[in-house]
């Protein structure tokens, strides 16, 4: 199969100028009263300018980066309510052309054994993670000419037919998979897709192309820059965005993420939908050495200051991150957390689910909790574990958008969708010391809802699922 012929958005420009961030990051310097002007503005939700996350990254005196820290816990709380999304990423494939240095997968690496799902392996494993109790999937893909746009639509329309138990079904397939042409995005659109994500791994042009080599469909950095603008204008309204945190300055990195934020709200009108901040781990045949580590303490302070830059987009923190630092981060802001999750190819349907093979995976992770291990903590410390799906199966698409920006949006709708779906969940999935506590915990959240009448819709859906045996309720 050949490949598809590379194409750009209209009137695409490289809007990341690497001189500029550079200069930027060599001049941060702590300026107490500025962080204080701009973290004020933050609380008022309104997006920063790059200057701006400039000025919060130039914060390092500890009683400063607290201050920090202390806003991004208190905007989470006030204004994004206590909920987490759920979801498990589910490899399909991991055939690849592409030479990134730091993949687990990259094509020189004879030693990873390689293997694309068949259907019916693609059916099985939805079929353990929906016995689990997962409704959102993200589906991810190596980089080869044998994952064409179609044979990814057919994949994701696999998956939302696959049926099990009493209310198993995967409601949500988001797609992390490499940039394609317009014609490709607008193929695997139409089988439903909700976010498409596409990582710069780098923003750093030098960085770059030290990882991914220029013979290779991924060493050209302006393509994959442009991927999301030309998902965009093939109808994928809902985009995911992210970096690899590790390659190069974490602050050069968060300046790039917040400039290709508002690169895409400035000329679509929309911001990204979510962004992720995978730092590097240990994978199978990869050295990339530790120039660029990012501590735990800087870790914080990169979610923080995200947090406070891009008030309408969700953040992602995924299972590379071990539980304990999951635990910390998730305070400043974080929005979506996988949970259960298994890198390795049709790792799902294996009995030991915490082995970790790494000649079949990506990388390793750091978190191997359970979902339901996952879910009880998640109450236990006060969240909201949500599967909901509403906003986009009803077409409110700019949820996160609408969340923040229309009043009482999360308490007439998020908070309420959270708590039907956990219940859903606590019915059907549940071990009994998470029931146990979940019941409690549902019935309390449930009379925290200030709407008289709201609470007595939701009070009235709880006992439909609880004893009619109802599913799939939502507002
Ligand atoms: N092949 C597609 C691509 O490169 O865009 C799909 C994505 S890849 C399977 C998923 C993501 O995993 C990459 O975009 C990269 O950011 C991340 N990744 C790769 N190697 C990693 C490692 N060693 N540690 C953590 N994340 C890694
Ligand atoms: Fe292939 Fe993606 Fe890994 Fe690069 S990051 S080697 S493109 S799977």
């Amino acid at each position: 199969m050949s490949e598809p012929a590379k194409e750009f958005s209209k009137g695409f420009v490289d809007f990341i100028d690497d001189a500029k961030i550079e200069a930027m990051v060599a001049g941060l310097k702590e300026d107490p009263v500025r962080v204080r002007e701009i973290i004020a503005k933050s609380m008022n939700k309104e997006p920063l300018q790059v200057e701006e996350t400039a000025a919060l990254l130039g914060a390092t005196s500890p009683e400063l980066v607290e201050e920090i820290f202390a806003a991004a816990r208190e905007l989470k709380k006030n204004v994004y309510g206590n909920r987490i999304v759920l979801f498990a990423p589910l490899y399909i494939g991991n055939h690849c052309i592409n030479d990134c240095k730091y993949c687990g997968f990259r094509k020189t690496l004879r030693t990873t054994i390689r293997k694309t799902l068949t259907t019916e392996e693609t059916v099985q494993q939805v079929t353990a993670l929906e016995n689990d109790g997962h409704k959102r999937l993200i589906l991810v893909f190596g980089e080869h000419p044998a994952y064409s746009p179609e044979f990814i639509a057919d994949t994701v329309r696999t998956v939302y037919s696959v049926r099990s138990g009493k209310s198993g079904e995967i409601r949500r397939v988001n797609i992390n998979a490499a940039p394609l042409n317009s014609d490709g995005f607008r193929i695997v659109k139409e089988s439903g897709i909700g976010t498409y994500q596409i990582f710069q791994e780098t923003y750093h042009k030098k960085t770059y192309a030290a990882n991914h080599p220029a013979d290779t469909r991924k060493g050209d950095y302006a393509y994959r820059l442009d991927g999301l603008s030309r998902a965009f204008e093939a109808g994928c309204d809902d985009m995911g965005i992210g970096a690899l945190f590790g390659l190069y300055d974490w602050r050069f990195e968060v300046l790039g993420l917040v400039t290709h934020s508002l690169h895409l709200q400035q000329r679509y009108g929309v911001g990204p939908h979510t962004i992720s901040f995978p730092r590097m781990r240990p994978a199978h045949g990869v050295d990339i050495g530790q120039t660029h580590f990012v501590s735990d303490y800087d870790f914080k302070r990169l979610v923080a200051i995200l947090r406070l830059s891009v008030p309408y987009t969700g953040l992602i923190m995924t299972a590379r991150e071990t539980a304990e630092i999951r635990r910390e981060v998730l305070e400043f802001g974080v929005s979506q957390i996988d949970a259960g999750t298994r890198l390795e190819l049709a790792g799902y349907t294996d009995k030991d689910k915490s082995k970790q093979d790494l000649k079949r995976e990506q990388f390793q992770i750091g978190d191997v909790r359970s979902l339901d291990d996952t879910i009880r903590e998640l109450i236990q410390t006060g969240y909201i574990p949500s599967f909901c799906t509403s906003c986009y199966r009803l077409g409110r698409t700019g949820e996160h958008f609408m969340e923040y920006a229309i009043p009482g949006f999360i308490g007439n709708f998020c908070t309420p969708n959270a708590l039907l779906t956990l219940e859903e969940y606590l019915m059907d999935y549940a071990s009994d010391e998470t029931l146990k506590i979940g019941e409690k915990f549902v019935d309390d959240e449930t009379a925290k809802i200030n709407d008289p009448v709201r609470r007595e819709n939701v009070l009235a859906r709880l006992k439909q699922i609880r004893d009619e045996g109802k599913r799939d309720l939502y507002f």
